[in-house]
């Protein structure tokens, strides 16, 4: 008789349910180890960070279709070549290109994704929750999520907040690069012609509570250090970064101090790893930062060229002068993917960490990280460092579901208080600041 493990494996090369892979039996007791590839073909694998929602939105890229020799990261082929089990798509807005138009752009890129699930429902399904993510991951097809990122998309409007909620948002990062009017990001914090808070404003703190009530996940990647610990402290639910790595191996303020991790940790929350290569790789990023000058005279007379064009097509245009230049720059070997996972689980613990791609967001990842279908190597690199199975599909996915769990069990709890309280509408929307 086959193993059961074996027979999960050979039943289901793409996905399995969850239920099953809950009555996986661990290589103790059948007596055999298993394959990397066996592990990771029959785990949940989520990412909670790729930026193809643009591509789907202004190159009508098509998840099913993609044009011959295409270099993106993340299409449906690829997708299912790495058993990728639930996809965020990233609802990031460019804050000088569409300033004035942040709602309008937020909510064609939401569209945009709901259009290829319209277009493709047998391969691809927009879920809400952790329930829904099972429920795509039994059926086969890609679970769909949205993740805003950058809380200038909300327009200082916490009814806004709510509409996206309600569009199916399930989790928001509370600044991009750019510092917002109600929390600061590390992007700009040493800007001086920036307008900063110190953290995170009364009003941040009140999208912070909203956020938590109507069960939406607080995403930290981006933010200051201060904008981080404020938010902590003002959380009531666990916190996720969704594409962040480790600060005391790639010295970028985008990654975490060990202080953060474990801060992280400390509330339940999970620190999701970035594999761009200026976050990963020391070298890699020193090497970026020395050319900076040159690359921004290079990307600017390009804007410069396309200024009169639509911001879209200006965007790409500097975005693909930004991408040559990266690629002067050597790829950073694999295994720099594996040390920050590892670094992650190491400080934070193994039930905080998890995958945070970057997908079609960066402009250069580590050599053998060219798309999703690279995936399968990310199991492979942490049984070599001697995680056991049940270790690694935390990582790839459980951590994730726990805490997209916490977060739901939270919100219930302060609906019901305020329900119970029944509290003016005064706190909610108690300042537009
Ligand atoms: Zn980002």
């Amino acid at each position: 008789m086959l193993p059961r493990i074996l027979l999960c494996a050979v039943v289901s090369f793409f996905t399995l349910p969850s239920f099953i892979m809950a009555q996986t039996t661990p290589s103790k007791k059948t007596g055999r180890s298993l394959t990397a590839k066996q592990i990771h073909n029959s785990s949940l694998v989520i990412d909670t960070h790729a930026d193809t929602t643009q591509r789907l939105l202004d190159e009508d890229f098509d998840l099913a279709n993609p044009p011959a020799g295409d270099q993106g990261n993340l299409d449906f082929a690829k997708a299912k070549a790495g058993n990728l089990g639930a996809e965020f798509f990233s609802i990031w807005v460019e804050p000088k290109e569409f300033k004035g138009q942040y709602a309008h752009r937020t909510l064609d890129l939401i569209d945009a994704v709901y259009q290829q699930a319209a277009k493709h429902p047998d391969k691809m399904m927009m879920v809400f929750s952790p329930v829904g993510i099972d429920l795509a991951h039994r059926e086969h097809r890609l679970a769909a999520l949205l993740g805003i990122e950058g809380g200038h998309s909300i327009e200082n409007d916490i009814r806004l907040l709510r509409d996206y909620y309600h569009m199916g948002v399930r989790y928001m990062t509370l600044t991009w690069s750019n510092t917002n009017e109600w929390a600061d990001s590390s992007g700009d914090i040493t800007d001086t012609s920036i307008q900063h808070h110190n953290g995170l404003t009364e009003f941040g703190k009140d999208v912070v509570y909203e956020m938590n009530r109507l069960g939406m996940m607080v995403d930290i990647s981006h933010v200051s250090d201060k904008t981080f610990y404020d938010t902590l402290l003002a959380s009531r639910a666990p916190v996720i970064a969704s594409h962040s790595s480790s600060r005391v191996l790639t010295n970028h303020p985008r990654n975490m101090t060990d202080d953060m991790l474990r801060a992280v940790a400390r509330g339940g929350g999970v620190v999701m790893v970035n594999y761009y290569s200026a976050f990963v790789d020391e070298n890699w990023r020193k090497a970026y930062d020395a050319q900076a000058k040159e690359r921004t005279a290079a990307t600017d007379a390009v804007a410069e060229k396309y200024k009169d064009a639509d911001p879209v097509t200006r965007y790409r245009e500097t975005d693909k002068v930004a991408k040559e230049w990266a690629a002067k720059i050597p790829r950073p070997p694999f295994e720099d993917i594996i040390d920050h996972i590892d670094h992650v689980a190491k400080v934070a613990g193994i039930d905080h960490v998890g995958l945070g791609s970057d997908f079609d967001g960066t402009p250069s990842m580590p050599e053998g990280m060219d798309s999703a279908a690279d995936l399968p190597k990310i199991t492979e690199g942490l049984l070599k460092r001697g995680y056991t199975a049940a270790q690694i599909r935390k990582i790839l996915g459980g951590n994730l579901m726990r805490v997209f769990r916490q977060v739901e069990q939270v919100s219930k709890k302060l609906r019901a208080e305020q329900k119970q309280q029944r509290p003016s509408l005064a706190r909610q929307m108690s300042s537009s600041k």
